[in-house]
């Protein structure tokens, strides 16, 4: 079958070249989200008639791709976004990588990019962060952030399937979302712009759906607000911010105590927060955990009968971040968070070092020496 491709090279194949410079930390209160990056890369290349070659982590350099390559002509591209952390224990950590080897693989099939072994691509990946550890902010504010990347380098301006691609991923230091403000977001709502649609490509992680939603964010900017709050339908369905997934934490239309958020119906990106959020939610079993259709009707109407307890978003860079309001046709609806609001309970259960139990959290890489 055309659409079977194997990674030949494995984890253990890994050809290591040192940088014999190093560049200075960035203090970890000045970090910009991806500005600095650390001394090495890893690269894989990869080609239709040889399949997968040998990983390589090397120092840091720019890339040479033939000028013709369809990742900059036709978006042929697919990218990821997780994090590494120093546990209280003094070793380091991914959050969950698996499921992101697993979101990385099922773009790569959208993108017609070649499959690959995510175990073998996560030990490579472990590999890089080893190399680099001293990169891993020793902080509880701050983190090192991972961006794995697919890019199709066919070297022909014909729209098809790549015969030539490159994997390859970055490390960049981050200050935690935290670390300068716990202020609650302000999100711009306007169904004139669409981030996504059913059939489309929004619950992939490709670089299109990020490049179009430029626009739409500074004129949200312009109104004063943080992100686009992304409307599906004609009944203006809440879908998600930003780089966030949304949840409400209230009392829906039956009286009931509910943590809602939009279903996966192919216009949200599946977050790895927001799967971790259902579940942790879900072991609780302290209130109803549904994923369902939230509109900006229903949301008007229990902020009115005061229904909300809270609004939040969640994401591997923001981690839990609280909603404050919304501007919605030439109005605000505003949320003023509670002494006990849920944010502060699920940002403190999902941040890495604190006791997150074995259940959940048990696809953490093997620890690094
Ligand atoms: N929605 C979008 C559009 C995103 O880009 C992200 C960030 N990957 C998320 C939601 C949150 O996903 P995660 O929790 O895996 O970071």
């Amino acid at each position: 079958c055309m659409n079977v491709w194997h990674l030949h090279s494995q984890a253990a194949d890994v050809v290591i070249e040192r940088s014999p410079t190093f560049s200075a930390k960035p203090e970890v209160t000045t970090l910009v989200f991806g500005n600095v990056f650390t001394d090495h890369m890893l690269t894989v290349e990869w080609t239709g008639d040889e399949g997968w070659k040998k990983p390589h982590i090397r120092p840091f350099h720019n890339l040479s791709v033939h000028p013709a390559s369809s990742a900059l002509h036709y978006a042929v591209q697919l990218f990821e976004g997780m994090k590494a952390y120093w546990g209280q224990d003094g070793r380091v950590r991914l959050f969950r990588p698996m499921l992101n080897m697993k979101r990385m693989l099922k773009s790569a099939e959208r993108a017609c990019l070649p499959s690959f072994d995510g175990e073998e691509l996560l030990e490579c990946i472990r590999k890089l962060v080893e190399t680099d550890q001293d990169w891993v902010p020793r902080s509880d504010s701050a983190s090192l952030y991972i961006r794995p990347v697919l890019i199709g380098t066919e070297p022909s301006l014909g729209v098809k399937k790549p015969s030539r691609a490159l994997l390859y991923v970055i490390l960049s230091p981050v200050g935690s979302y935290f670390s300068t403000s716990t202020k609650p977001l302000s999100l711009w709502a306007d169904p004139k712009y669409i981030r996504a649609w059913k059939g489309g490509t929004g619950d992939c992680k490709m670089g299109g759906n990020y490049g179009n939603s430029i626009y739409a964010q500074y004129e949200a900017a312009a109104y004063g607000c943080q992100q686009v709050l992304w409307l599906y339908g004609e009944d203006h369905q809440i879908t998600e911010a930003g780089t966030m997934n949304l949840f409400l934490h209230w009392i829906n239309e039956d009286g009931e105590e509910e943590l809602a958020t939009p279903p996966l119906d192919g216009v949200i990106l599946p977050g790895i927060t927001r799967q971790s959020i259902i579940e942790l939610a879900q072991k609780w079993g302290e209130f109803k955990v549904s994923e369902r259709s939230i509109t900006m009707a229903h949301l008007e109407r229990a902020l009115k009968e005061n229904r909300v307890m809270e609004l939040f978003g969640s994401g591997t860079a923001c981690v839990v971040s609280p909603v404050g309001h919304i501007m919605y046709q030439g109005k605000v609806c505003t949320h003023p968070p509670t002494a006990h609001s849920t944010h502060f309970v699920f940002t403190a259960n999902i941040q890495p070092g604190c006791d997150l139990g074995s259940c959940v959290f048990a696809e953490f890489a093997p620890p690094l020496a």
